[in-house]
């Protein structure tokens, strides 16, 4: 399937294939995924670690950024909410603006919920990279800044909800403003006679 898209720019792709040691390997063909990468449409360095988290796996990221002259970095590893930031920084280490960087999840999208399934698994994961390839044509240098903000919430609505997010914001240091519609809080939970498990009075 051709990824032949709308280009932006001059797209120089970098496609890395991380095995994490068994943990994709063990399931998902890391190899053919390498070899499929490297027909995509632009993509003019694709490079396979064992783990690409660990500092000889990012260092080898960042190499591939300055000889090959990178301007869009795919990881193909784990779940962005454990490595995004790490790759983020790493590739903002040699100059490339973080937010041109896409990371695709063959782990617990892939190899983790299909452990005997390695074909199917591992094209997959072909589908996965292919996406985060198209994907990581659209992405946009971000520049991030600091802005003061008054330290003030309001919260809409003062049911029990309403009234732990008043607590909670109030905890973490900020003035906060409750409004509710009714004349006294408590919402529904206010109407109820006894909670389960402790049959106490709701309020
Ligand atoms: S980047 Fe993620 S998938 Fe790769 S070795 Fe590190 S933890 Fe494992």
């Amino acid at each position: 399937m051709s990824d032949n898209l709308t280009k932006p720019e001059d797209l120089r792709i970098g496609v890395f294939v991380c095995e994490c040691g068994l943990n994709i390997a063990g399931t998902v063909d890391c190899d053919a995924l390498s070899k499929y990468s490297e027909t995509l449409e632009d993509v003019v360095a694709v490079i396979q670690n064992k783990y690409t988290c660990a500092d000889p796996g990012q260092n080898e990221i960042k190499k591939a950024i300055v000889e090959h002259n990178l301007n869009r970095v795919v990881v193909a590893s784990c779940t962005p909410k454990i490595h995004e930031p790490t790759f983020r920084q790493c590739v903002a280490d040699v100059g490339l603006n973080p937010y041109l960087f896409e990371m695709v999840n063959i782990r617990e999208h892939v190899s983790w919920v299909h452990q005997n399934e390695k074909e199917a698994a591992t094209e997959k994961a072909k589908d996965l990279i292919r996406s985060g390839v198209a994907r990581s044509r659209f992405l946009e240098p971000q520049i991030e800044s600091v802005v003061p903000v008054t330290k003030a919430a309001l919260v809409v609505g003062g049911g029990i909800s309403g009234i732990q997010a008043a607590l909670d914001l109030a905890d973490g240091g900020h003035k906060v403003y409750l409004v509710e519609k009714e004349a006294t809080i408590g919402g529904i939970m206010a109407a109820i006679d006894k909670t389960y498990p402790t049959m106490d009075c709701s309020i």
